[in-house]
């Protein structure tokens, strides 16, 4: 059976395939991992509607969470809005029933006749596909950062384990940008090349076999819950990829253009029709400073090139530059969200808009108060050797590197009074 490539509306594509294989090879039945998404959602329940009423067989299958968002609700039956209690109902759930670990179904080769996708528009030419040139942005280093594929997947984790065997505490260093100290799995995890289910199973049994190693692959696995706990609140809340949660940030003073254009440089944002005022064009001009690493603050501007060069970044400091853009420089953080979901190789549907509304301070789970993180201290306290920014910066202590772009105490307090007058005005 060959590979098809195909581009085009997936409904109407899904729906032809089948019914083109069922009429010449007699197809048995069609079968996917649930998606949680509501527009995908809405795609599936179609295509199952629509390969019924050829008579074909459908089957889904959970996959790509732990849990499914449904299965974890409060004791009155409602989704939860926080996490802790998420994750300690989840994790009472998974010890009572692990999620179960299906082998990989052995393939048969199957014969298929030339011309049952002769007509189809939708078939791309796989040889043409991968003899294209790589398009600019995956040539030089993300190439050499990102492997994808299964295989790589599971070799990524079995060094995640053993690299707790020697020694190298998750819980201790998983915040330390310098270290490779957590497991590089999210990408992995993103594109369905390693199974939750499998990490929980393989997991767990490490622990019991290494006690001493039990409280980090533990850490591990709770963290595997924010996964599954981001995906909670979009099942129950799909306008969270574009809205503010809590709707009195709608009030907040966010620097917000329709028209930026993600990735553009300074001179691109200046495009013909666009007419930005003087606070629109500086806020433009930030932007694009932030998305290349150039706002003069070290933490800020290593987090935003390794992103750029290696298609991720650490946690921590993923954390420190969206409270830089959105507190700091006063940027929404759709356009933080925009721009991570065009350069992030493990940009997900409900990660990333969740946790960029969980710096923002708009999100449901974020904290009860308004926290902005200081850079100038985050480096003090997670790269005290430099050995980070200086990887990324090393132009840092050099003429060459530019002045802070606002003053990180003044942008604090304006950032402060901007959400005390949105309090106030949600008391009033
Ligand atoms: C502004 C912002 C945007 C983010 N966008 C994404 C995104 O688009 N996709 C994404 O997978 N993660 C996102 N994260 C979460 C987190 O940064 C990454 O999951 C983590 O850095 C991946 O590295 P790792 O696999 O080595 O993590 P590990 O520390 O090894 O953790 C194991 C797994 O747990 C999950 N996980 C850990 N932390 C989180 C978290 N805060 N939220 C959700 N899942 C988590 C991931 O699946 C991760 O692979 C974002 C965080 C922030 C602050």
């Amino acid at each position: 059976m060959p590979l098809i490539l195909a581009a085009g509306d997936p409904v109407e594509i899904v729906i032809d395939v089948a019914r083109r294989l069922s009429e010449s090879l007699g197809l048995a039945g069609v079968t996917w991992h649930r998606r949680y998404h509501k527009p995908f959602r809405e795609a599936d329940a179609c295509i199952k509607t629509a390969l019924q009423r050829y008579g074909i067989g459908v089957k889904s299958h959970p996959g790509y969470l732990l849990t499914e968002p449904w299965t974890v609700q409060t004791g009155s039956g409602t989704p939860f809005k926080v996490f802790t209690p998420y994750s300690k109902t989840a994790q009472e759930q998974l010890h009572l029933s692990p999620p179960e670990v299906f082998p990989v179904p052995k393939l048969r080769g199957i014969y298929l006749p030339d011309d049952v996708f002769a007509d189809a528009e939708y078939v791309l030419d796989v040889e043409a596909f991968m003899g294209a040139p790589e398009p600019s942005w995956a040539t030089d280093t993300l190439t050499k950062h990102c492997t994808p594929g299964e295989p790589h997947a599971h070799e990524r984790f079995s060094c995640f384990l053993d690299s707790l065997l020697s020694g190298q505490s998750y819980k201790e260093l998983n915040d330390v940008p310098s270290r490779a100290a957590t497991s590089g799995l999210s990408p992995h995890l993103r594109f369905g090349e390693i199974s939750p289910a499998y990490l929980w199973r393989e997991t767990a049994r490490f622990a019991d076999a290494h006690p001493a190693a039990a409280a980090d692959a533990w850490a591990f696995l709770r963290q595997l819950l924010w996964r599954d706990f981001a995906w909670h609140r979009l099942y129950y809340l799909p306008e969270m990829a574009e809205k503010n949660v809590r709707s009195q940030f709608n009030e907040f003073p966010w620097a917000w253009s329709s028209k930026a254009d993600p990735g553009a440089s300074k001179s691109a944002f200046a495009h013909m029709d666009m007419e930005p005022d003087e606070d629109a064009r500086q806020h433009l001009d930030e932007l694009a400073a932030w998305q290349k690493g150039e706002t003069g603050i070290p933490l800020v501007d290593a987090g935003m090139r390794e992103l750029w060069a290696t298609g991720t970044m650490h946690n921590r400091v993923r954390m420190v530059v969206g409270s830089w853009l959105t507190k700091n420089l006063g940027i929404h953080w759709r356009h933080g969200e925009e721009w991570f979901w065009d350069t992030l190789v493990d940009a997900d549907y409900a990660s990333n808009p969740f946790n960029w509304q969980w710096v923002a301070g708009c999100g449901d789970d974020a904290a009860p108060y308004f926290r902005i993180f200081n850079p100038l201290l985050q480096v003090e306290k997670f790269d005290p050797d430099g050995l980070y920014v200086n990887r990324w910066v090393p132009e840092r202590h050099t003429p060459l590197y530019p002045e802070p772009m606002v003053d990180v105490k003044e942008s604090r307090k304006t950032a402060l009074a901007a959400y005390n007058d949105i309090r106030n005005v949600a008391k009033g």
